[in-house]
């Protein structure tokens, strides 16, 4: 099923880019694509911060009490690396293990499709955590899905952050929360996902919250940090 949305994505690019009738000579003037979702038919917040800094404990908090769904793109990627017959498994497990990131065509396609499933179930507001990680998914969301409200960008010393996912890798399974894999994160965090945050800093989309606290203390910066923007 995946498989076909990502074709479809792509076979729309190829044909936009040549289409066999038209003459050679002519320039066809660019269509805009709408976005799947009009302004305010969808809310959407981006969730971003370091690896291990709380995305994943805070959103599970915010589910429970302020009804949102969320979707976390390295869940979403985990599933698909797991799942019989992807043809992306084994591109998932290797840019998982090395920290690096999963090519945009993949990424975005399984969260489209998160989302539209989940709204034809009828939910309106989304937590899109671990996403956008870098500049191109950023403007392909934002062209193609939906325009988020906002950033909620946690900030978080990397001793903290590496304490924590050294802590988690005890009983978590994951290829990635160990120190290679956890240092090669961190560079791609400061080096590709920053930039992101800095893009949405800039048209002053981002509330910042501190997670270096307990998590209900984070949890009260978080409340304060929605209600901030109106959600
Ligand atoms: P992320 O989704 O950002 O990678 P997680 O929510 O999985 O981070 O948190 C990483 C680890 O740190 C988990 O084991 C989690 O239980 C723990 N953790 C999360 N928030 C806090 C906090 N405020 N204080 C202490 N430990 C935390
Ligand atoms: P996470 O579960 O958020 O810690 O992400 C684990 C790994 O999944 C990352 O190190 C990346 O390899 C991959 N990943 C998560 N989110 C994205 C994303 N938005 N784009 C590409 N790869 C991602």
């Amino acid at each position: 099923m995946l498989a076909v949305g990502v074709l479809a994505i792509g076979s729309t690019f190829a044909s936009s880019l040549l289409t066999k009738d038209s003459p050679k000579s002519a320039i066809e003037p660019i269509k805009k694509v709408e976005p799947q979702f009009a302004d305010g038919k969808i809310s959407v917040v981006f969730v971003l911060g370091g690896p291990g800094a709380g995305k994943g404990t805070q959103c599970a908090k915010l589910v429970k009490e302020q009804g949102f769904v969320h979707l976390s793109a390295g869940d979403l990627l985990r599933a698909e690396q797991n799942r019989q017959g992807s043809t992306f498994g084994e591109l998932i497990a290797k840019c998982i293990k090395e920290g690096t990131i999963v090519p945009q065509e993949v990424t975005l396609a399984l969260l489209k499709q998160a989302i539209v499933e989940e709204n034809l179930k009828g939910a309106t507001k989304f937590l899109v955590d671990g996403f956008p990680r870098k500049m191109d998914q950023a403007l392909s969301f934002e062209e193609q899905i939906a325009k988020s409200s906002f950033t909620l960008f946690f900030e978080c010393p990397e001793q903290v952050m590496l304490e924590r996912l050294l802590e988690r890798g005890k009983t978590s399974g994951r290829t990635d929360d160990n120190i290679e894999s956890i240092k090669k994160r961190f560079r791609t965090f400061i080096e590709t996902s920053m930039p992101v945050v800095e893009y949405f800093e800039q048209q002053n989309r981002v509330v910042k919250v501190r997670c270096d606290l307990a998590v209900d203390d984070v949890y009260s910066k978080v409340k304060e940090a929605l209600s901030s923007r109106g959600i």
